[in-house]
């Protein structure tokens, strides 16, 4: 199979950019435009799977119950 993208096509399609800026992707690293992007888009991702808790000042505290995880609409 060849994915070899038609230039020009007929279909009028709203042209995604980098998710990340916003600008025309690159398809060495789509979805994103560049390696930035891309790298950024990851570091957020770490970041937000890798976050560290907040230690609040109680050293003397046992195990807590983890708080229900607040989500965002979206
Ligand atoms: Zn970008």
């Amino acid at each position: 199979m060849n994915g070899t993208e038609a230039p020009g096509g007929g279909t009028k399609r709203r042209a995604r950019g980098c998710p990340v800026c916003g600008r025309p992707r690159d398809p060495r690293w789509r979805p994103f435009c560049s390696r930035a992007c891309r790298d950024r888009d990851f570091l957020a991702w770490v970041e937000g799977r890798y976050r560290l808790p907040v230690i609040e000042e109680e050293p003397d505290e046992e195990e807590r119950p983890a708080d229900a995880g607040r989500r965002e609409g979206g």
